[in-house]
């Protein structure tokens, strides 16, 4: 079959058949299913054929979105979940026990990092790895971890992960390697294809686009290889072989925690994603040249964008990712003071605490999404008191350099 490219991939590359020729996958707004027959309901129960039963489990609008994703990111499987946290919290418990270890990369979310405290709960513990290199990971390795878990642009550190490099790491030692990508999206980067094994979205932010549902989503890529000792849950799951990870995670933690996606989101995924590839060029491209005149515009503001030849992950993001450097941009002002008055008196970016809209968004991550870290931890993330996140939108860019020369310059 013909590869198409990302564009025509996203409008043509669905295998849905929708009733009556309708050209969006319709709103499967139903609870539950009905069967003829009491056989064939037993075979749907037993995993023996293909069929729907209850929402929390299937439901054919959500099956649309996640093929979708399933086909953009390049895995076997997809399982849409109620939120990004949702997601995250499959992804890691579905493999995770008591004793248990995880290695990440410290410049993660702030939401993941208190999910990460939420797990000690349980006897799963994290080490952060200060800096984000292959080597480091390596060294933070120890017997009882089962897991490697990084984002590919980490929000708001920007940080990029070396994906090629930390999973030849992970896979040395027999682990799998977790990749959160969120911020930078498909369209700059397919981690699975480099040899990360699940990849998460919270596609609340890029897929959705419009920040009108928050939902999220993991892909398997279904080639790790579950060593039974290490991992003794999947053994019973093995003969599902590429499918042995979705098939734990469908017929147990995400069934029985009730994680499943609304209908309704899966839609307005599915209409967001058609545009994707547009919004991604234009976010992109919006991001870069912002960063570039904010940069130029001195008055003691530091800028750090990926795109920036003087970023310390310019490098490795330049190698890896295809189309731009993403949309997010940080700004070190010098006072939590100077950020507010900042973020006061902009006058098109909103304040919002979210990230891939098509408006620009403003926030000071100190005080709001890492208020409760502690400073150790935001220090780690990379959040300092004098800094703003922008997440760059799609407006016209020479009123978004405008607005921000006008309240930096003070005029
Ligand atoms: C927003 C975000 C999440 C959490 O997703 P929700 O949909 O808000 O639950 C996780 N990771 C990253 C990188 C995010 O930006």
């Amino acid at each position: 079959m013909k590869e198409y490219g990302f564009n025509t991939t996203l409008l043509h590359g669905s295998e849905d058949s929708n009733p009556h020729g309708a050209t969006q996958v319709p709103i499967y707004q139903s609870s539950a299913f009905r069967h003829d027959t009491a056989e064939e309901l037993e075979k749907i129960f037993a995993n023996k054929c293909a069929g729907y039963s209850y929402t929390r489990i299937n439901n054919p609008t959500i099956e649309s979105f996640e093929k979708r994703m399933t086909k953009l990111e390049g895995g076997v499987g997809s399982v849409a979940c109620s939120s990004g946290m949702a997601a995250l919290t499959m992804a890691l418990m579905n493999i995770l026990r008591n004793g248990d270890h995880v290695v990440a990369a410290a410049g993660l979310y702030g939401g993941t990092v208190e999910l990460l405290d939420e797990l000690k709960a349980y006897g799963i513990t994290t080490t952060y790895v200060k800096e984000n290199t292959p080597d480091a990971f390596e060294k933070a390795i120890m017997p009882e971890t089962r897991a490697v878990f990084a984002e590919t642009i980490g929000n708001p550190k920007l940080d990029v992960t070396d994906i090629e490099g930390v999973a030849e790491i992970a896979h040395k030692h027999g682990l799998p390697f977790l990749v959160d990508n969120t911020v930078a999206t498909p369209y700059l980067i397919q981690p699975l294809r480099l040899g990360a094994d699940v990849v998460i979205h919270s596609s609340s932010k890029y897929i959705n686009g419009s920040s009108d549902a928050i939902s999220g989503v993991l892909v398997s890529g279904g080639k790790f290889k579950w060593d039974p000792e290490k991992y003794p849950a999947m053994a019973e799951f093995k003969k599902y072989g590429p499918f042995a990870y979705l098939a734990k995670l469908r017929n147990g933690l995400f069934r029985s925690m009730g994680a499943c996606l609304a209908p309704q989101n899966a839609f307005l995924n599915n209409l967001g994603l058609e545009t994707l590839g547009l919004r991604m060029q234009r976010h992109c491209s919006n991001a870069m040249e912002l960063a570039e005149f904010l940069n130029g515009l001195g008055h003691g503001i530091t800028v750090s964008y990926p795109g920036l030849e003087e970023h310390p992950y310019h490098e490795i993001a330049a190698k890896q990712f295809h189309g731009g450097f993403g949309a997010i941009i940080t700004l070190r002002t010098g006072s939590k003071e100077r950020a507010f008055q900042i973020l006061n008196e902009l006058k098109l970016p909103w304040l919002v605490s979210n990230i891939g809209d098509t408006k620009t968004l403003v926030i000071h991550p100190s005080s709001t999404i890492a208020a409760h870290l502690s400073n150790e931890e935001k220090e780690l993330s990379g959040v300092y008191d004098d800094m703003i996140r922008l997440s760059v939108g799609i407006e016209d860019i020479e009123d978004l350099k405008e607005d921000f020369r006008r309240v930096i310059e003070g005029e």
